[in-house]
């Protein structure tokens, strides 16, 4: 079987150990698969993302010696593909516009659970007809719908990382508990969630096993849901443990102490990068 696998930064600030870590167990387990390691810019809050971070990406990627298949794919240039892509889950009843505030949201539903992924929405829009979206709502998967839509479907996923490792049935009382009608599109038509982009294009783009962040790992139940409403094919998942500093919280973009540019420039070879993440 092609094993085909990406790395998928967004460029929203330097990258960080973590980040390198990421990309480097993928680009050797590619290699040492004779497969394919692709770079995919998941680019699309427009806000945040700068030219200036990718640029430093790509720099970064390129002194560990990385190197990756194709060209870089860069979400922000098929913004519209990602919308066109909801057009028959909305055709099918699946979705819905929803026009709460986050403090309307606050108040109808029980404080979140710390650690899960989504707040989960109480319900207060479920049912408005699609008709009635207003520019600013945005667009909700009607999850009872969907598990409804996908009744013969076998609904589960493969994990090979550690934490996690076997595999995953969706059940759905626990998505309901866990996920709730997600939204997969915001501010009106243009920006679709991040999460679903990036199942699309693995989909798309032919990725056989998804190497990622242990953080990520809430979010692959709603993909998996949806690469099943859409006929697209699941991949493989392996989210992988996570780097921390040294009070054990999980490194982010804003821990510029520990970017890799930094380290580069205080000398550090890409061997040093690869101790100091444990390969
Ligand atoms: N773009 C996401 C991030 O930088 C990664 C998404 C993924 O690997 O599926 O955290």
């Amino acid at each position: 079987m092609a094993f085909v696998t990406r790395f998928a930064p967004s460029p929203t600030g330097p990258l960080h150990l973590g980040h390198a870590y990421s990309a480097i167990l993928a680009h050797d387990l590619a290699r040492a698969e004779g497969g394919q390691f692709l770079l995919r810019m998941e680019d699309t809050d427009l806000e945040r993302c700068r030219a200036e971070y990718e640029a430093l990406i790509l720099e970064d990627l390129a002194w560990l010696g990385l190197t990756w298949d194709g060209p870089v794919l860069r979400q922000s240039d098929h913004l519209a593909s990602y919308n066109a892509r909801l057009e028959p889950l909305a055709a099918r009843g699946l979705l819905y516009p929803c026009s709460c505030t986050r403090s309307d949201i606050r108040a109808a539903a029980s404080a979140p659970q710390e650690g899960v992924a989504f707040n989960v929405y109480p319900g207060t829009c479920r049912g408005r007809p699609m008709a009635t979206r207003r520019p600013g709502d945005a667009l909700r998967l009607d999850l009872a719908a969907a598990f409804a839509a996908l009744v013969d479907h076998d609904l589960s996923f493969q994990e090979t990382g550690a934490a996690h490792a076997g595999l995953h049935h969706i059940a759905p009382d626990r998505a309901h508990q866990r996920i709730g009608d997600v939204v997969l599109s915001r501010k009106g038509e243009d920006i679709v969630a991040y999460f679903l982009a990036s199942a699309f294009d693995d989909a798309d783009q032919g990725v056989t096993h998804v190497i990622r962040g242990e953080d990520l790992f809430d979010f692959t139940p709603v993909q998996v849901l949806l690469l099943h409403l859409l006929g697209l094919s699941t991949p493989v998942y392996h989210h992988h443990r996570l780097i921390r500093d040294d009070q054990g919280k999980r490194l982010a973009k804003r821990d510029d102490a520990r970017s890799i540019a930094k380290y580069r420039t205080e000398g550090a070879t890409p061997g040093d990068i690869r101790r100091m993440v444990g390969l």
